[in-house]
């Protein structure tokens, strides 16, 4: 079976910037998660394609994924057999590829790479009916924060080209940590390390952002490692200055977060 690969590129209104905490791989069957992204994708400007990167894909320096719709990647174990069965069969975002490699040099490419669950969780309560086309770039994990902020700075034309850039991973996102019963609620080193960020956005205090391993209290508890986190840092590059909401709010399983910031 083949899918059709993006169609004309620029195709709709600039967009804002998203940064989703993907949760659990089980979000994808989760009716709370659910209803929370699909109403997030309800409220959105319909973009031309989707930029997204994920905690999952940490290459550096970044890579270009698959321009012709490549199988999910499954990239989880000991969960229920109804996760590996899903299927999210939207249109690779190929013209997209093109004009990223037109805008910032040195991108790789990686052709045969499918879209891991920090990409489909999201994208398939976001977008249900995968009909926009979808990118994913890595996430340059080895970069320091400045320099991932810099790489969203280098994305953010696409927003008036019609591109939603999305950003997946997690706000807070300790697995060792979790409580599967969800039992006690948030405890408060997940909550500080949470208002912290929020403040810092709210603020548009960048600089105190890009110092969270310094300064944000419960870091190390939040983030023991934090590729979960940096995406952030390439959504508010990519934001500039555009004002922040958060559309979704909340815990799961004790410490996980369920925070989306949207900005603009
Ligand atoms: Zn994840």
């Amino acid at each position: 079976m083949t899918r059709p690969s993006a169609e004309a590129f620029p195709v709709s209104d600039r967009q804002p910037v998203l940064f989703v905490s993907h949760g659990a791989p089980t979000w994808a069957l989760d009716p709370v998660a659910a209803a929370d992204f699909r109403a997030l994708g309800a409220a959105l400007p319909r973009p031309g394609a989707v930029l997204v990167v994920s905690a999952h894909w940490t290459d550096a320096p970044p890579a270009l994924g698959a321009r012709q719709p490549r199988d999910l990647l499954y990239d989880f174990h000991g969960f229920p057999p109804e996760l590996y069965r899903i299927r999210y069969q939207a249109p690779a975002a190929a013209a997209l590829a093109d004009e990223l490699e037109r805008q910032i040099p040195g991108l790789r490419r990686d052709d045969d790479r499918g879209w891991d669950h920090g990409v489909w969780v999201p994208l398939m309560h976001l977008f249900p009916t995968a009909d926009v086309p979808i990118l994913q770039v890595s996430l340059p994990q080895a970069w320091s924060p400045v320099q991932l902020f810099e790489f969203g700075s280098a994305l953010a034309p696409l927003r008036d080209q019609g591109v939603l850039i999305l950003a997946s991973g997690g706000m807070v996102h300790n697995l060792a940590r979790l409580a599967w019963d969800g039992g006690g609620g948030a405890p408060q080193w997940a909550t500080d390390f949470e208002s912290f960020v929020r403040e810092r956005l709210t603020r548009g205090d960048t600089d105190g952002l890009l110092a969270y391993r310094e300064r944000a209290p419960g870091f190390a508890l939040a983030h023991p490692t934090d590729e979960h986190f940096t995406p952030l840092l390439v959504a508010a590059g990519a934001a500039g200055s555009a004002p922040v909401a958060f559309p979704i709010e909340g815990f799961d399983f004790g410490s996980l977060s369920r925070l989306a910031v949207r900005f603009g």
